[in-house]
């Protein structure tokens, strides 16, 4: 998880994993922040030009109208028309990501909307499919305003749902409460993308291979696990950090010597652990 306390700082790290990452190319994508009534974004060109080593002063920052504040607002981002149209028309919106997702793409350029396959996709995207704009003139406001009419009918369906959908022949857009939010968005597009892709090249035909079986559990149902403290089964002997031979027994170590532990043993090796990871 990158730390975003920096925003120019952490715009250049994410940008720099998307292209790594294979999530976007030389040939596009931008990134922004909103910071209360300000917004940085990243210039024209960063993977054409620098292949997305952009350095932190090349952030530009300007109001939520792209008036200038830092930086050459002539240097902005081609796509900051859909840029701004989102934060204008989604005021909980604090990060945004276009890219070029390769497996993600394939899907929109067949005009297929991707279902979320995997748990993780599911859990961070939802059960509603991710669903494609028509084809539009990249960086235009019409694509603007598709992106707009796409996302309004996600919330629509679902409130909290995940904002995020395709550009046929192009890309992703993804927007959301901070840059670590819509980097997974994109990220989990492309892996479900790259899940089916694979599953189907592999599998399909294969008379073993079953793609019926899904449980699908419920959010409900996964939210309703609660997180286990026990790592041990009762019962289980083995040797303790002290040298004793004990037994784990309802969340408790059970001395077998019934014995205290010394404190002053708990500070040695504490001192002794400490001192370890000081070498490695
Ligand atoms: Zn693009």
């Amino acid at each position: 998880m990158v730390d975003i306390s920096n925003i120019r700082k952490s715009i250049c790290i994410i940008g720099k994993l998307l292209f790594n990452r294979g999530l976007t190319d030389s040939s596009g994508g931008n990134i922004s922040v909103r910071d209360n009534d300000k917004i940085y974004i990243t210039p024209k060109s960063s993977g054409f030009d620098y292949q997305w080593s952009i350095e932190e002063d090349q952030i530009i920052v300007t109001d939520l109208c792209k008036m200038p504040i830092l930086g050459d607002p002539e240097k902005v981002s081609r796509e900051s028309a859909t840029h701004y149209y989102i934060y204008q028309n989604f005021p909980e919106v604090n990060a945004i990501i276009h890219a070029h997702p390769v497996f993600f793409n394939a899907f929109n350029s067949a005009h297929m909307s991707l279902p979320a396959v995997n748990e993780g996709t599911r859990l961070i995207l939802g059960d509603q499919p991710i669903t494609n704009i028509e084809e539009s003139i990249p960086c235009s406001v019409e694509q603007a305003e598709k992106i707009i009419i796409n996302f309004k009918q996600r919330k629509k369906i679902d409130p909290n749902a995940a904002l995020i959908c395709g550009i046929p022949f192009h890309g992703s857009f993804a927007a959301g409460p901070n840059l670590n939010h819509v980097f997974v968005y994109t990220e989990s597009a492309d892996v479900c993308a790259k899940t089916i892709i694979y599953r189907k090249l592999m599998f399909e035909g294969v008379p073993e291979a079953d793609f019926s079986i899904h449980k699908k559990f419920t959010q409900q149902e996964i939210e309703s696990v609660e997180e286990s403290k026990e790592v041990c089964q009762s019962g289980y002997k083995y040797k303790d950090a002290f040298g004793n031979i004990i037994t784990y027994d309802k969340g408790r170590s059970v001395n077998s010597k019934q014995g205290n532990i010394d404190p002053d043993i708990v500070n040695k090796i504490t001192k002794e652990i400490l001192e370890n990871i000081k070498k490695q």
